[in-house]
């Protein structure tokens, strides 16, 4: 398994893959209906608490405002984020050191002890800008 991989059962591997392979994110209804077609068996109670160790574990993100999630493709151990297609739901992960700087920048401008923060980009991918 990859980085901060833990213990991944055989259950979370399927789900893990399946949400890899797919092009854009997936809600847990989905993932459901999905891992029967391929003959896993996985009720809605597990489909949830797998996906929450997925999260936990950093190798999924929830889709801001949903319950879509997709899989982490940054392989450093630093903020980032995602630029998401509002048409086709493909994302994409970014680091920008400016931005971290511009709100650290912020956060001593409010004297607010920040504990964090979210930040997704929406839009429209090369693909469906043609
Ligand atoms: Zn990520
Ligand atoms: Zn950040
Ligand atoms: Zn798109």
């Amino acid at each position: 398994m990859r980085r901060r991989g833990g213990r991944i059962t055989r259950a979370r591997r399927a789900l893990l893959e399946l949400i890899e392979r797919s092009a854009r994110p997936l809600g847990p209804r989905e993932l459901q209906s999905l891992l029967a077609s391929e003959g896993v068996q996985m009720d809605r109670v597990s489909v949830y608490r797998n996906l929450s160790a997925l999260l936990e574990l950093g190798l999924l993100h929830r889709v801001v405002g949903s319950s879509a999630v997709r899989p982490c493709a940054e392989r450093e151990e630093r903020c980032h984020h995602a630029i998401v297609c509002s048409q086709c739901g493909s994302a994409r992960e970014f680091h920008s050191g400016a931005l971290e700087r511009a709100l650290g920048e912020v956060r001593r401008a409010t004297r607010y002890r920040v504990q964090g923060h979210v930040l997704e980009l929406r839009g429209l991918c090369e693909r469906c800008q043609r």
